[in-house]
């Protein structure tokens, strides 16, 4: 790899949305570090990157835990280089209708999503003022715009909105960009939970969600990759501060 090679974080790396642009970006070049709860849970992704030419580290933390998010990105910075791609992807559900929600749920919710990529950012945006270059893409959701069942997620959803937004002014200065993503329907095992708590099988939650969607299909881990290799790329150093609904419709 030439001298260039920029250093990725994807929190959340070890399935799902977060295992897709893990091995995107690692196809579009980058060193990869694949960060969730367990390490050796990454392992497998880093595998198929290598097969695949690429180069990658497991690496195991909880995005909530000041002490381990420290860890990990020295970890990274040492070991795969200064960490200027940062994809706070981590996510979690605990959904329930607010009559019903315990504080815990709100908690773990927000700590996961919004402590945890506030963390993240923090670690990595000294990495990234130096080098006069970064990119941050932030996980949303369509649920930041309400979502039954989901009054914690969707508060969180709708934070990290604002978070990315007051990062692109912080930071812009300093070469670093800041956007968001937010997912409609994408099938992984996030959804398959949904589909388990409000009792009908995962084809029978595809189909709903294939039926609502002006593209007429579901959404797949692919298709988040690509929105990410964009605003990670070397050329949109001039699109900051945005919002991305991919969800195979319009959205506000
Ligand atoms: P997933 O549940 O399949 O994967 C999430 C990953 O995050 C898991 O590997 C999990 O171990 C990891 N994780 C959870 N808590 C963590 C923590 N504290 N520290 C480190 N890692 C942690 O979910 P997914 O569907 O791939 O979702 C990825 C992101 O996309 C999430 O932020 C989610 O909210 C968002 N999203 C998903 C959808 C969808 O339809 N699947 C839609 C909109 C937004």
């Amino acid at each position: 790899m030439g001298t260039n090679q920029r250093t990725a974080i994807v929190t959340g790396g070890a399935r799902g949305i977060g295992a897709g642009i893990s091995k995107r970006l690692a196809e579009d070049g980058m060193a990869v570090a694949v960060l969730d709860l367990d390490e050796s849970a990454c392992q497998a992704v880093v595998d198929e990157i290598a097969a695949a030419g690429g180069q990658a580290l497991a690496v195991g933390a909880d995005v909530s835990d000041p002490e381990q998010v420290e860890a990990a990105v020295r970890r990274v910075a040492d070991e795969l280089g200064a960490p200027t791609v940062l994809v706070n992807n981590a996510g979690i559900i605990r959904d329930n209708l607010i009559f019903k929600m315990s504080v815990e749920d709100w908690d773990s919710v927000i700590g996961v999503h919004l402590r945890g990529s506030f963390l993240m950012t923090k670690a990595c945006q000294g990495f990234m003022t130096q080098e006069k270059f970064g990119r941050i893409v932030n996980l949303s959701s369509t649920s930041a715009q309400g979502n039954r069942g989901q009054v914690n997620y969707s508060a969180a959803k709708a934070g990290v909105q604002g978070f990315t937004k007051t990062l692109a002014i912080e930071l812009g200065k300093f070469g670093v960009t800041a956007n968001a993503i937010a997912p409609g329907f994408i099938e992984t095992e996030m959804t398959a939970e949904t589909a388990a708590r409000i009792g009908i099988s995962f084809d029978e939650l595809k189909k709903m969600a294939t039926d609502q969607a002006p593209v007429a299909r579901t959404g797949k881990p692919e298709d988040i990759a690509h929105a990410v290799s964009f605003f990670a790329s070397e050329g949109a150093g001039f699109t900051t501060g945005q919002v991305l609904y991919v969800a195979g419709g319009p959205c506000d």
